[in-house]
C-alpha cells in the first residue's frame, strides 16, 4: 500500500494528497505533518518506512468538506485520490492485491465548487496569464458558473486587471513566475506555475475547438496568440485539477481592455469599491448599495461595480430599465418576490457537469424554471424597456423540461443520488413496481410481527432491523428459556444474545429480508439511471439555461437598484461624451449610511468640474482635518462610478460626461505592512497617475505631498497639480493642507478653490461640511486638537506658539529667529501661586501641609486650617 501511495504522491507533489482508506482520507510523511497542523488534528504513525516510523493524520470522509476548506483557505491544494474499485474484488485477486486507486480531483483555490467551499455572493474566478513575444493576454473563468473571458493586455496593466477581478488563482507559464511573483503576492493571490507544454499556442487550439466542438475559433471571435494561449493554459489546468471531466464552459467572450472604466488597485483600495479598508466586505460601496436578493443578481452586481462601462449605449440601456423598475414600484415588487424564491442555478449546473451534483441541483433547476416562467406570466403585456425585454425573452422556452422534472421530482429531495427516495411517485412505472414490494415487504413483517406474537404467547415480541443481523425477532431475557425449548425452538433459530434481549430468526423470516433487500437494491439503481437521464436532459439544454440565469440576475440587479433609488432619494444621472463633471447635491452613499444609524444627517454638497464650459477643471480644497475632505472627494469619485455602471446616484442632479479612469490617491497612507517607505509609495502612485491620466480621467488627490517636509511636500504638490492642469488635462479635486497653494487659482485658468466650511465658536471649531467656493481662512488644526483630548495645557501652549508664528509672518521677519526664542515647553515648570495668598514663610501649600500635625489639632482648628489652605491654593 504504501509503494503505491508513494507512487501516486510522486504525481503531486505541490499538493496534499488524501489518500482513502475506508471512511477515512488519510495523509502521510510531511503531508500529514503539515495536514495536522495546519487542521489541528492529532498526528499519530503508522508502519516505517526506511526504518523510520511513518507520520500519519486522518480525516473522516463525510466531514471532509470542512476540512478542505481549512486547507484551501490556508493556501494548500488536495490532491483527493479514491478507492477505485470495492475492496472485495481487490481480495478476489488474492495474494496481496492492493485496491485500486487514482486521483480523481486536485482541489485548487480557483477550482472549487462546492456551494460550502464557495461565497455564494461572490465569483471565484481562475485567471491565467499568457505572454507571447510581444503580447500578453489574461483569461479567466468561474467554473462555478462557467463564465469564460479573455482579454489582450500590455504587461503593465496586469496590475489593474488582478485588483479588478481579484482572482483566487493566477496561472502563469514557470518562464514567467519569477517575474510575475511579486506583484501577485501583493493580491493574496494563489499562483500556479505550468510548464510550457500548458501554454503552447497550437495545443491551445486543438483543446478549445475540442472542448467546444467548433471547427475552427473564429466563431467566438478573433483572438491573438498570447489569448489562445492563456484560454489554452486554463482548459489544460482544468483538465489537469478535474481529471478529465471538464466544467460547463460558455464560449470564451473577449472583453477589449477599453470596454470598463480603468480602475488600478489602489484606487479600488481607496475608494473602498467592494472591500473595505479593513479587508472585509462591510463598509465598502458593494455592500451598501447591494439589495440584490438572488446569488446570481449578487455575483452581476459585483462585476458591473467593478468594471463600470464606458459605452454610452449599455449605460443607457441599464439606466433606462432601473428607471422603468423604479416607476414600475408594484410590478417591481412582484418580480423581487419571485426571484428571492430562485436558487443558484448556475452553481446547480455547473455541479451537474462535472458530475458531483445530487437530487437537490435538480431540483434547484425545476425551481428556477418555475419562477422564471412565473416572472415572464407577470411580464406579459408591459412593454419594457430593451435591456429588459431581451431579458425577458430569454426566460421562456422550458417548458419541456420543465414538465419533465415536474413530474419526476419530489418537492424536497435529499442531498445525494444514491440515498434515492427523490423521484417522485407515477414518475416511472418499474420503480413503483419495486418500491411497492419492498414498502408490501415491510408490511408483510408488521403482520408476522403479530403473528409470532400469537404463536408463542410473547406480546412483547418484536420483529426488528439492523445493520449487522438485519431483519431478526427480539425477546426479553425472561422470555428467551421459552422460545429456546421445544416446540418454539423448533420454528426460532436463536441468533446472538444481548445483556437484556435474546434474538432469533426463522426461514420465513430470511425470505422476506431478501425480497425487501432486492426491491430497494432495484430501486436505488433506478432511480440513479433515472437521475444520470435528468442531468442529461439538463445539459443538453445548458446554453439556454445559462442564457436564462443571466436574464434572472439582469431582472434581480435592475429592480434592486429601483429599490435603493427609492428608499434612498438617489436620483438618475445624465450621462453623455462632454466632459462635464457637474453634480448638485451630492451625498457619499457608505458615509450617510453611516451617519444616519447614528441619528446624524449628512450635508449634500455641489461639485462642478465641468471641463468645456467656463467652469473650472480642477477644484483645489483648503480646509480643517475633519471638516469633509475625504469624504467629499471620494463621494464625487464614487458618483462618477455608479452613473457609469448604470445605477442611479446619491445627488439630486448630475450630468457626468464620460470617464475613462479614475484615479484616488491619500498622502503618504500607511504601507508598512509592504515594507515600502510611506512616501515613496505616494510618489510612485503620483507618477503613475502623471503618466497615464488623460483628458477623460477623473483624478482624486487627497493631500499628496504630506508625506515628506513642508517645502518639500509644497513644492511636488505644487508641480503635480500644475502638470494634472496643463498636460493631462484631468477632471480633478485636490485636497490639502498647504494654503500657499490657492494662489494657483489666480494664475491657472481652470483652477477654482473651494473649501469646507467651519465656524468658530468660542475657541472651539465647529464643523459645517459644507463645500463652498473660495479657500479656508486658516487651519483650524490646534482647535481640531483641542476637540481630540489633547491637554488643555498642550493646547493653550500650541495657541502661543501659532500666535507668535502668525505675528512673525506678518511682519515679514524669519520664524526661525521666533523658534529659537520661544523658551522650552518642557522646562516651564508649573505657574507659581500668587504669593501674597501664601502665609509668610511658606513658598507653596504643600509646604504647609507638611507642617501640619493631625493629633494635635482640634476639629475647629481643622476648619480654620481647610479654609486657610482653600484659599491659599
Ligand atoms: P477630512 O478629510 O477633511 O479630514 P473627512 O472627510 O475624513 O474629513 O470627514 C470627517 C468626518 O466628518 C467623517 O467621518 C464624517 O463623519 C463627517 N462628515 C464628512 N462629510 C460630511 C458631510 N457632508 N455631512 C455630514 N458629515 C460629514
Amino acid at each position: 500500500m504504501m509503494a503505491q501511495f508513494l507512487e501516486i504522491k510522486e504525481q503531486y507533489p505541490h499538493a496534499l494528497l488524501f489518500y482513502r482508506m475506508g471512511d477515512f482520507y488519510e495523509m502521510f510523511f510531511d503531508d500529514a505533518t503539515a495536514a495536522s497542523a495546519a487542521l489541528d488534528i492529532a498526528l499519530t504513525k503508522r508502519g516505517k518506512h526506511l526504518g523510520e516510523d511513518i507520520p500519519m493524520c486522518g480525516v473522516p470522509v463525510h466531514a471532509a468538506e470542512n476540512y478542505l476548506l481549512t486547507l484551501i483557505r490556508k493556501g494548500f491544494r488536495v490532491a483527493v485520490c479514491e478507492q477505485m474499485e470495492d475492496p472485495a474484488e481487490a481480495k478476489k485477486r488474492g495474494g496481496k492485491s492492493v485496491v485500486h486507486r487514482d486521483v480523481v480531483r486536485l482541489v485548487t483555490p480557483g477550482t472549487l465548487t462546492e456551494d460550502s467551499l464557495l461565497e455564494a455572493r461572490r465569483h471565484n474566478f481562475l485567471a491565467a496569464y499568457a505572454s507571447v513575444r510581444d503580447e500578453a493576454a489574461l483569461a479567466w473563468v468561474d467554473i462555478s458558473t462557467g463564465s469564460f473571458h479573455v482579454m489582450p493586455l500590455a504587461t503593465v496593466k496586469l496590475g489593474p486587471e488582478l485588483a479588478r477581478l481579484s482572482p483566487s488563482e493566477l496561472l502563469v507559464s514557470d518562464a514567467d513566475e519569477a517575474a510575475l511573483r511579486p506583484l501577485v503576492e501583493d493580491f493574496a493571490i494563489a499562483l500556479t506555475p505550468l510548464s510550457r507544454g500548458s501554454y503552447d499556442s497550437t495545443n491551445a487550439t486543438k483543446r478549445l475547438t475540442d472542448l467546444f466542438r467548433v471547427g475552427t475559433l473564429d466563431s467566438f471571435g478573433q483572438f491573438t496568440r498570447a489569448e489562445v494561449s492563456a484560454m489554452g493554459a486554463l482548459v489544460d489546468y482544468l483538465d489537469i485539477t478535474q481529471k478529465g471531466k471538464l466544467p460547463l464552459l460558455r464560449p470564451p467572450l473577449r472583453e477589449a481592455a477599453d470596454n470598463s472604466v480603468q480602475i488600478d488597485a489602489a484606487t479600488r483600495r481607496n475608494l473602498e469599491i467592494t472591500h473595505a479598508l479593513g479587508g472585509g466586505r462591510t463598509g465598502s460601496l458593494l455592500s451598501s448599495i447591494d439589495r440584490t436578493v438572488t446569488a446570481v443578481g449578487a455575483r452581476l452586481l459585483e462585476r458591473r461595480i467593478s468594471s463600470p462601462s464606458r459605452h454610452l449605449a449599455t449605460i443607457t440601456d441599464r439606466l433606462d430599465a432601473v428607471d422603468f423598475a423604479a416607476d414600475q414600484t408594484r410590478l417591481s415588487e412582484t418580480l423581487r418576490a419571485a426571484l428571492r424564491r430562485v436558487p443558484d442555478l448556475d452553481r446547480a449546473l455547473s455541479r451537474l457537469a462535472l458530475e458531483r451534483g445530487g437530487p437537490r441541483d435538480l431540483a434547484a433547476i425545476r425551481n428556477a424554471l418555475e419562477q422564471a416562467e412565473a416572472i415572464s406570466q407577470t411580464l406579459t403585456g408591459t412593454d419594457l424597456p430593451e435591456l429588459l425585454s431581451g431579458a425577458a425573452a430569454d426566460l421562456t422556452g422550458h417548458d419541456d423540461l420543465l414538465a419533465l422534472l415536474d413530474s419526476a421530482l419530489i418537492a424536497e429531495p435529499p442531498l445525494l443520488a444514491r440515498d434515492g427516495g427523490f423521484i417522485a411517485r407515477g414518475y416511472d412505472a418499474e420503480l413503483d413496481e419495486v418500491r411497492t414490494l419492498r414498502d408490501e415487504g415491510r408490511g408483510i413483517i408488521a403482520q408476522m410481527q403479530q403473528q409470532y406474537a400469537e404463536q408463542t404467547g410473547i406480546p412483547a415480541l418484536k420483529i426488528k432491523h439492523n445493520n449487522v443481523l438485519g431483519y431478526f425477532i427480539e425477546v426479553t431475557s425472561t422470555h428467551a428459556e421459552k422460545m429456546l425449548k421445544p416446540p418454539h425452538s423448533d420454528a426460532f433459530k436463536h441468533r446472538q444474545t444481548t445483556a437484556n434481549q435474546v434474538r432469533f430468526t426463522t426461514p420465513d423470516l430470511s425470505d422476506i429480508e431478501t425480497r425487501i433487500l432486492n426491491a430497494a437494491g432495484q430501486a436505488q439503481a433506478i432511480e440513479v439511471r433515472l437521475f444520470a437521464a435528468l442531468r442529461d436532459a439538463i445539459l443538453n439544454d445548458a446554453p439556454a439555461l445559462t442564457q436564462l440565469s443571466r436574464a434572472l440576475a439582469e431582472f434581480d440587479l435592475t429592480t434592486s437598484l429601483a429599490d435603493l433609488s427609492r428608499a434612498e432619494d438617489w436620483t438618475r444621472p445624465l450621462v453623455d461624451t462632454s466632459r462635464a463633471l457637474d453634480i448638485t447635491g451630492g451625498r457619499h452613499p457608505v458615509v450617510e449610511q453611516a451617519l444616519r444609524r447614528q441619528g446624524h444627517p449628512f450635508i449634500a454638497n455641489d461639485c462642478n468640474l465641468s471641463a468645456d464650459a467656463e467652469a473650472a477643471a480642477i477644484w483645489l480644497l483648503t480646509g480643517p482635518n475633519m471638516a469633509g475632505k475625504s469624504t467629499f472627494l471620494r463621494q464625487n469619485a464614487l458618483i462618477a462610478l455608479l452613473a457609469q455602471m448604470g445605477s442611479h446616484v446619491p445627488a439630486t442632479r448630475a450630468h457626468i460626461g464620460l470617464v475613462s479612469q479614475i484615479f484616488s490617491r491619500v498622502g503618504a497612507s500607511d504601507d508598512l505592512a509592504r515594507g515600502r517607505s510611506t512616501f515613496m509609495v505616494e510618489m510612485v502612485e503620483t507618477a503613475a497617475i502623471l503618466n497615464q491620466a488623460d483628458d477623460r480621467a477623473l483624478v482624486i488627490l487627497d493631500e499628496i505631498g504630506r508625506g515628506t517636509a513642508t517645502y518639500d511636500g509644497l513644492s511636488i504638490a505644487w508641480a503635480t497639480l500644475e502638470h494634472l492642469h496643463g498636460v493631462n488635462r484631468s477632471r480633478a479635486l485636490f485636497a490639502t493642507h498647504y494654503h500657499e497653494m490657492t494662489d494657483l487659482a489666480k494664475r491657472l485658468a481652470g483652477v477654482e478653490n473651494a473649501t469646507v466650511a467651519v465656524r468658530e465658536y468660542e475657541g472651539d471649531v465647529i464643523f459645517l461640511h459644507e463645500v463652498r467656493m473660495g479657500a479656508a481662512d486658516r487651519s483650524y488644526g490646534v482647535q481640531v486638537a483641542k476637540l481630540a483630548g489633547l491637554p488643555d495645557s498642550v493646547v493653550a501652549r500650541a495657541r502661543d506658539v501659532l500666535a507668535s508664528l502668525e505675528d512673525t509672518a506678518r511682519s515679514g521677519k524669519n520664524p526661525k529667529a521666533v523658534i529659537d526664542d520661544l523658551p522650552l515647553f518642557a522646562a516651564a515648570p508649573p505657574a507659581p501661586k500668587p504669593a501674597e495668598k501664601i502665609p509668610p514663610g511658606y513658598r507653596h501649600v504643600t509646604d504647609m501641609l507638611s507642617d501640619i500635625h493631625p493629633d494635635e489639632l482640634s476639629p475647629r482648628d481643622a476648619l480654620d486650617l481647610l479654609y486657610k489652605l482653600k484659599e491659599a491654593s
